[in-house]
Formats: structure tokens, C-alpha cells, sequence
């Protein structure tokens, strides 16, 4: 599904990226961890196609397709997804308004008629039911005065309305309270199917205590460097990650 190779990627001259190589099948769940400044946002970015960031070396594939040329809008079409992409109050535009427009945004996009009111009010009594979100929740104004679990709930509802085939969930390493941490967990396991993959980004083990992912990848320093199960990052939370740096500098 997302094959990336020898990936350099940076901001004005500033080298972030140093050659990451990454390769997330269908079905997986990929954790990628590593400390603050090690690159992980700017990575879910570049994946997602943020101008902003310049890629300068290597290759990123999506279904076996280079991607080098499509912007971001264009990814989404292709089925990324990257949460806090929307992260603005619009007010007067309600959670439903908001993603009934953008999923009709992307049939558009690919030649599809829009969605029929009675398939899209279909669809999402179907997802809130799934993600237990209650109706009122849907008719409030996009992210205006959401708590951190709100938002990340509209996240999540957001996610399974446009079922993504590769989501990338940046979980950032401002607190996240236990609340929204199962929140998002509950959304991505009842969203995991063979089709799609998932990669969550996170400074915290805490998170893939409820999203058991499949392998997990330590970023330093703008590389990859060291890879493992489930079990490397409970050694990360036991050891913390200078044996890491240590080992990547020998
Ligand atoms: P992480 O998510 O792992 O904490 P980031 O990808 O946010 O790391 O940042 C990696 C490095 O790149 C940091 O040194 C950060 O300061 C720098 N960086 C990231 N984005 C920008 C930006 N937009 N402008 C300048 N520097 C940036
Ligand atoms: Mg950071
Ligand atoms: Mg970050």
C-alpha cells in the first residue's frame, strides 16, 4: 500500500528527513515512535503531500504509484488521511455539513455523481452507531468549543465516514487525556479491516496499549532506527530512548 524509499525531505535548506525507508501492506497497523524533534509530524506530513515540506531525495509510493507529483488534496482523493488535518472552528458548519461536503468533494474528484441524502444520512447513522456518537453531537458546529475528546471524536467520525485506505493518525505529544486516547483507540480498531492500513504516530507506549500495532519503528534523527513488534515499545517505555540514540550513533 505505501512503499517509501530513501525519503529526504526538509524545510528551507533545513535537513528533517534522512532516508527513511518504510513499507505498510494492507491490513497492518505501523507505530512509529521516537523522541521529540525526531521527525514524526514532518513525516505524516510529507506522506500527506503538505507543500510546505520539501522532499529532496527518495521516492514515495501508494499502491504502487509514485506520488511525487499530487498534492495534498489529490492524496485524500487516493485515500489518505491524516488526522488534525481540520483542526479549525467553522462556525454555522455543522460536523455533518463538513463531511457531507467533503466526501462528495472527493466523489467529484474521481467523476462519481454526489452521494443520495438517503445513502449519506444511511452511512452515518451507521458510523455514529459504530463510534457511539450520539446526534446531537453531529448537528454541533464543527470543532467550536470541543473538548479534546470532541475533537478527536470528529476526528475519528471524520475517519470512518471517508474510510480511508491509509490513515495516518499524528497523535502530536500534547497531552491527550485517557478519554480521547480511547476514543481514537475504540475508532481505529472497529475501523481495522484487510483493506486498509494505519500509521499512528505517537511519543507515548500509552496509546498502543489499546491499538496493538503489528510492527513499530523508532525515528531518530530524521531516520528509522530500529524496528520491531509490540514488544519494542514496551522496552521503549521501560528503557526511554537514549540506548536508542546511543546505538544509532555507533
Ligand atoms: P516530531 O513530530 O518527532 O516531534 P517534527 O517533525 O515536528 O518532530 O520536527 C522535526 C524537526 O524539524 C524539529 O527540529 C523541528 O523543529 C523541525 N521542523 C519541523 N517542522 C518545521 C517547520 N515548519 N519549520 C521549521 N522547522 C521545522
Ligand atoms: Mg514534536
Ligand atoms: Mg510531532
Amino acid at each position: 500500500m505505501l512503499h517509501i524509499k530513501n525519503l529526504h525531505a526538509g524545510i528551507e535548506e533545513k535537513g528533517i528527513l534522512k532516508g527513511i525507508n518504510l513499507e505498510v501492506k494492507a491490513g497492518e497497523v505501523h507505530a512509529i515512535m521516537g523522541p521529540n524533534g525526531s521527525g514524526k509530524s514532518t513525516l505524516s506530513s510529507v506522506i500527506a503531500g503538505k507543500e510546505e515540506y520539501e522532499v529532496t531525495e527518495g521516492e514515495i509510493f501508494l499502491n504502487g504509484e509514485n506520488i511525487e507529483e499530487l498534492g495534498p488534496e489529490e492524496r485524500a482523493h487516493e485515500g489518505v488521511f491524516l488526522s488534525f488535518q481540520y483542526p479549525v472552528e467553522i462556525p454555522g458548519v455543522t460536523v455533518t455539513n463538513f463531511i457531507k461536503t467533503a466526501i462528495n468533494e472527493t466523489r467529484k474528484a474521481k467523476g462519481l455523481e454526489e452521494m443520495s441524502a438517503s445513502e449519506m444520512l444511511k452511512k452515518i447513522r451507521e458510523k455514529a452507531e459504530l463510534l457511539e456518537i450520539d446526534r446531537k453531537f453531529l448537528s454541533r458546529s464543527l470543532n467550536e468549543g470541543f473538548s479534546g475528546g470532541e475533537k478527536k471524536r470528529n476526528e475519528i467520525f471524520q475517519m470512518a465516514m471517508l474510510e480511508p485506505k491509509l490513515a495516518i493518525l499524528d497523535e502530536t505529544d500534547s497531552g491527550l487525556d485517557i478519554d480521547a486516547l480511547r476514543i481514537v483507540a475504540n475508532g481505529v480498531n472497529k475501523l481495522r479491516s484487510k483493506d486498509n492500513a494505519v500509521i499512528v504516530i505517537t511519543h507515548y507506549q500509552r496509546l498502543l496499549e489499546y491499538i496493538v500495532p503489528d510492527y513499530v519503528h523508532v525515528l531518530h534523527d530524521g531516520k528509522i532506527v530500529k524496528s520491531g513488534t509490540k514488544e519494542l515499545a514496551l522496552e521503549l517505555e521501560e528503557k526511554g530512548y537514549d540506548w536508542i540514540k546511543q546505538e544509532a550513533t555507533i
